[in-house]
This record gives C-alpha cells, structure tokens and sequence, in this order.
C-alpha cells in the first residue's frame, strides 16, 4: 500500500492590502488561497494547474513553507510542518527541493556548476569523499555530460540550465520536489524534452512531485491526479485519465477546449471565457466562476459550491453536480 507523503488540510493564505484603519489594520484582504485540502501519495505526480494568479504557486509556497498558511494545516510524513522552526524549516529544506520557472534563480552566476554543487553537499554533509561521483552520476541522469561541471550557468542554454536546476534538486536526494512552472520559459520542443526527462527521472527514481502549471496539456504528460485551481480554490480534482475524459467542471471545460489539437481536421467545440474575472479582494458570495459561467444558474450567484466526490476519486465544486 502507498503511503500519504504530503497532506493539505483547509490551507488558506490571505494578504492584508490596501488602506488602513486608525488602528493600523489594513481594510482589504487578498485570498490568494482560500481552503484548499488534497493529499499527495508517495512517488505520486500530482499536477496543479490553472490561469496565471488563481493561487497555484502561492499553494505551493505555502506547502514548501517559503510563506507560512494564514489558516490550515501541511502534513509532511505525519508530521505537522506548519509551524516548523527555523530549526526544522533547515533540515525541510533537504527533504523538499524546488526546482522553478527560471533555472538562473537557483543557480549563482559566478560559481561553477561543481562549485555550487560541492557547496550544496558540504551544507548537508552528503556524498563525502564520492562527491565527484555523486555529481557525474547525476549529470548523466539529466543527459548532460560530466565537463559541464567545469562550466558557470551563462555557457548553457535554457533547456540545459532546467536540466542542471533539476540534477541541483536531486542531488540532496530529497523526498518531495516541488516544480513551479517548470517549463512555462523555454521553447515549446525544448518543453518536451524537459517533461520527456522529468517522466523518465520520476519512473526510474520514484520521485513524488507537485508539478504547478498554467497548460493542461502540460500537465497530462507528466501526472497521475490533477487538481484544477480557479481564483484561489479546487475547483475539480481527479486522476488524469478521469479528468481528461470525464471533465465535468464548465471552467475545466474551458481550460481544455483551449488545448491546441495536432490534427487540423479534428473538431473541438469552442468554448472562450468572457466575462470579468472578480478580483481576490472582492470575491463574490456565490460560485466564483459565476460571471464567466454559460450554465450559470440562480442558486450559483448565491452559494459558493463546496468540493464533493461524484465519482469514486473524482471531486468537483459546482451546483450541476450536487
Ligand atoms: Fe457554473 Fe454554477 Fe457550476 Fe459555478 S456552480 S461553475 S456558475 S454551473
């Protein structure tokens, strides 16, 4: 049986805004992240996906707690990290490993890559006395060869910054790595390549990965279970297969009529997003995809859905389904 590795329970993330009060206290509050609960299995890809600002790497730097949840709790390996130490924050850094949009955020221009490698081993006191091996292996893991290692991060290419950013994560051997858009910068045949890899490095290290991104078509390729985030929520949520077959969410539906098909024969009904999407300041009452929505009906203007299970694993939030 799998075992849980990660669990998000009813994480809200909210920043005060705006002007203040006499008291000081700010009057508006942004829900960037608004109880958000899922889990992730060991050796699980769970992808999360959705529009650019609806919450999904706030979520994701709560859970690596790069922010601290307003609300809610992280359960990493039974264990409650949410209000970890600095102490405990220090070793959680080993266990959970980031790899981002930009390769360059990770990577400091002026060392080597085997300078900031060896640096990254000696922190941890990982490797000692097999560092060269440890780092040739995994270069060659990522598909690059071992004289990168004599090379500063301005000589690679984007494609082959993400794969040393990657080879970077990996090297502290960590048990849960967090990808925040990791593709969204590089060209589209170099995206695939990257994802081809990432596939390949999960099956052969069981890697378990919450892998955040805009483009459902990305997020296929690379996951078992998807989690569709729409102004701060979970709007639906289910194994890929289900999802990609069965989509019931009207946003879902959207964010995949708007997947490019290879086959310019091939028919897909057009389903654009109009309307005004309500800002995080001012959220409304009801369904908050209600002002983009074509099936909206009366009780969505008035009560926001709560996620419930359909199907057997299958979750989605709206009045259609209750
Ligand atoms: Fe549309 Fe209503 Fe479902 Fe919201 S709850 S997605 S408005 S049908």
């Amino acid at each position: 049986m799998t075992k849980t590795l990660l669990q998000v329970k009813n994480v809200k993330k909210h920043f005060p805004t705006g002007k203040r009060n006499l008291l000081g206290k700010h009057l508006q509050v942004l829900k960037a992240v608004d109880d958000v609960s899922f889990s992730i299995q060991e050796g699980e890809v769970f992808g999360l996906v959705g529009e650019s600002g609806c919450g999904k790497s706030t979520l994701g730097r709560c859970i690596t707690r790069i922010v601290s949840p307003t609300e809610g709790q992280v359960i990493f390996n039974d264990e409650d990290i949410t209000q970890a130490d600095s102490k405990r924050l220090k070793t959680l850094r080993r266990q959970v490993q980031m790899v981002f949009q930009n390769p360059h955020s990770s990577l400091n221009p002026r060392m080597t890559i085997k300078q900031t490698f060896m640096e990254i081993l000696k922190v941890h006191g990982l490797a000692k006395g097999r560092e060269m091996e440890r780092m040739i292996d995994l270069l060659e893991k990522v598909g690059l060869p071992k004289d990168a290692l004599d090379r500063h991060p301005h000589e690679f290419s984007g494609g082959q910054l993400q794969r040393i950013a990657i080879a970077r994560a990996l090297l502290v051997e960590p048990e849960f790595i967090m990808a925040d858009e990791p593709v969204s910068a590089l060209d589209v045949s170099v995206q695939a390549q990257i994802l081809n890899l990432l596939v390949q490095l999960k099956e052969e290290l069981s890697l378990t990965i919450l892998f955040v991104a805009h483009d459902l078509s990305v997020v296929e390729h690379i996951s078992d279970r998807v989690g569709v985030m729409y102004l701060g929520q979970i709007v639906e949520m289910a194994d890929v297969e289900e999802l990609y077959q069965n989509t019931l969410h009207p946003y879902t539906k959207a964010l995949m009529a708007a997947i490019p098909i290879p086959n310019p024969k091939a028919k897909r009904e057009e389903l654009i997003l109009e309307g005004d999407l309500p800002s995080p300041i001012n959220l409304p009452i009801g369904c908050r995809f209600a002002s983009r929505c074509r099936d909206c009906m009366a009780v969505c203007t008035q009560e926001n859905p709560t996620l419930k299970e359909v199907k057997p694993g299958h979750y989605v939030a709206c009045h259609l389904y209750s």
